[in-house]
């Protein structure tokens, strides 16, 4: 609020206060003494309301002026008046930082600003959590003395952000973030690091899985065209190399047939949007059919095979996703144990949930492979995989289909001794039918 202050009523004051002193001065016949004493006493009152004012201004915690009138008044609610303005305009500023910083800290990338001098300015929650920062004793250092990645420095240095740079988090090697830089204002930059460690992941499985079918389905079409090409330019070809040759072939053809077949599985339940709650499935009498084929399988090998089922348990989900998941394990297992062997397959409830597990007694898995088992195209032994028409597909579509169905594959496997394959179904899928009991058939 603004005072208007009159300087001819101040004056007309002054000069009032001096009337009366030049007529007490004349009064007493001591003119002179008068008006020194009167010039002193309001030298005096300026001195001390100069000092009230400076001890308000400097040294008082309160916002209110002291109490005055006239001149000083004026002065004091002027200040006053000035003080309260900057507090407001203080306040907005702080509002406006506030909703500012709120505003970054709610970014999903880590995010820097930079000043002219390569110097942290500020930075965000993400930043100090994903690349290292700490925040506020890194507030002020160099950033590249402290994300010191040679890629990283040579992209900060280059003055050239038209694209972004891939570089290895500082406070953890195994996730790449994605840094861009974009000029503003003063010479200031402000750095977005954003982890792209899936994203690169996937493109590396992307490659992979090209290089790896296409590798794949190499070996076959050489087979088949080196044998076609030889066919018409031999003339009377020995009939042992005939059948040979087409014995390969067919072998050969066969193992591509599976290995189409397998992908088209694979890519048709990494698409599937179909729901596992809407069907039950019978697994128990999938199991039966599917123990059938175990059985043609198992001819040469004849390995004892225990299918210890529970004929009254059910699940919700997709039959022939379950049914890729069920036989591959099965099969896997009739496979890779050197005969006569022992396998025990086992379809129960255990803790309110749907257990399903195929152990064997075969070599065991070495245990540096256990993690990789389900990757696409891995194999323990590729030879040996090779020789059973394995594509390396089989544990891959069995993850993907229990991770459809909400639930993960266990491995557990010791040399010697034998593995188990094994995974489990949560009680909400599994449905336990009136009928109760044990179906167990030894073959
Ligand atoms: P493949 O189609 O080659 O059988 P899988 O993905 O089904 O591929 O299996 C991957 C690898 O896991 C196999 O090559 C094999 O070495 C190993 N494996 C799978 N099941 C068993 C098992 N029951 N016992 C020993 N090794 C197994």
């Amino acid at each position: 609020m603004y005072y208007p202050f009159s300087w001819l009523k101040n004056l007309l004051r002054i000069c009032g206060f001096y009337v009366i002193v030049i007529l007490v001065g004349l009064y007493f016949d001591a003119l002179a003494v008068a008006i020194a004493f009167g010039s002193t006493w309001l030298l005096g009152f300026y001195s001390w309301h100069m000092y009230r004012f400076n001890r308000w201004v400097w040294h008082s915690k309160k916002m209110t002026p002291p109490k005055a009138t006239g001149f000083w008044e004026h002065v004091y609610e002027g200040v006053y008046y000035i003080q309260r303005r900057n507090r407001r305009k203080r306040k907005e500023l702080t509002r406006m930082v506030k909703r500012f910083r709120e505003g970054s800290e709610a970014l999903p990338d880590a995010t820097v600003v930079v000043d002219s001098n390569a110097c942290i300015v500020w930075c965000n929650r993400l930043a100090r959590i994903e690349l290292g920062l700490r925040w506020p004793q890194d507030s002020g250092r160099r950033v590249d003395n402290l994300i010191r990645h040679p890629k990283f420095i040579e992209y900060f240095h280059s003055g050239k952000y038209d694209y972004p740079v891939e570089v290895p988090s500082p406070s953890n090697v195994q996730k790449i973030f994605e840094y861009r830089i974009m000029p503003y204002g003063e010479k200031h930059l402000l750095l977005i690091a954003r982890d792209v460690t899936r994203l690169t992941q996937l493109e590396q499985m992307r490659k992979d899985f090209v290089a790896n079918v296409s590798h794949e389905l190499r070996t076959p079409l050489t087979v088949l065209n080196g044998y076609l090409e030889m066919l018409p330019s031999t003339e009377n070809v020995p009939p042992a190399f005939m059948k040979k040759a087409f014995n390969e072939m067919r072998s050969q053809s066969e193992r591509m047939q599976n290995l189409v077949e397998e992908l088209l599985v694979l890519s048709r339940i990494e698409a599937s949007s179909e729901r596992v709650f809407e069907k039950s499935v019978n697994v128990p009498q999938m199991l039966a059919a599917i123990q059938v084929e175990a059985n043609t399988l198992n001819k040469d090998k004849n390995h004892q095979i225990i299918f210890d089922i529970d004929t009254s348990l059910r699940v919700y989900g997709i039959e022939t996703e379950l049914r890729s998941a069920f036989s591959n394990l099965i099969f896997n297992a009739i496979n890779y144990t050197p005969a006569p062997g022992i396998i025990h397959v086992t379809w129960n409830k255990q803790n309110e949930q749907a257990h399903f597990s195929v152990k064997d007694n075969g070599e065991g898995i070495p245990e540096k492979h256990l993690n990789r088992l389900t990757e696409r195209f891995y194999r323990v032994d590729k030879a040996r995989s090779r020789k059973t028409g394995g594509s390396g597909l089989g544990l891959s579509i069995v993850k993907h289909v229990l991770t459809h169905h909400n639930s993960k594959l266990d491995i557990i496997s010791e040399m010697g001794v034998g593995s188990e394959f094994s995974f489990s179904f949560s009680s909400e899928l599994s449905v336990q039918s009136s009928a109760t009991g044990a179906l167990e058939k030894q073959l």
